[in-house]
């Protein structure tokens, strides 16, 4: 089976990684790609089994693939594409650690080690910067409303001016 177009695979997951959801931005260049279900276990390269990954991940998630006994536990990584990630975990936007709401979601974590340091600080900065974002908005409409509230009062000044005249 031909392996597909990178650029394919890169633009289906946004240009980040499908795991970690760091971007070629913050990697500084092209990420790997992985195969959901190594080769060693049977995986190809079809589209669907590519997962475009930083290194990171990769190396965390390298050939695991579970055993028999291990799906009995839902013990899996989980597809970010063909997963619903949030039913099995959630970030905390407090602490910018993720939290598991299954087995699944808590062995996916742990095994590609997504609550690294690095990764809880870029949830940070990024929910520090939404908020900063909001604020900025909302003081932006305030400004505007007082602009608008002064140019009133200085319309109904200048008509009180005319009628002293
Ligand atoms: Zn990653």
């Amino acid at each position: 089976m031909p392996r597909p177009d990178l650029a394919l695979i890169r633009q289906r997951y946004a240009f980040a990684c499908g795991y970690c959801g760091g971007s070629e931005v913050s990697a500084g260049g092209i990420l790997t790609v992985d195969h959901h279900c190594p080769m060693s276990a049977g995986g190809d390269d079809s589209l669907d089994n590519l997962v475009y990954a930083c290194i990171r991940c990769n190396q965390h998630k390298y050939t695991y693939w579970p055993t028999k006994e291990e799906i009995k536990l839902s013990f899996r990584v989980l597809h970010p594409l063909q997963d619903v990630l949030a039913q099995h975990y959630r970030l905390n936007l407090q602490t910018g650690r993720l939290e598991a709401l299954t087995e699944t979601g808590r062995f996916h974590i742990t095994l590609l080690h997504l609550n690294r340091p690095q990764l809880v600080r870029h949830r940070l900065t990024q929910q520090l910067r939404e908020v900063m974002e909001g604020k900025l908005a909302l003081l932006e409409r305030q400004i505007h409303e007082l602009e608008e509230t002064i140019t009133a009062q200085e319309r109904y000044i200048a008509a009180l001016e005319e009628q002293i005249d």
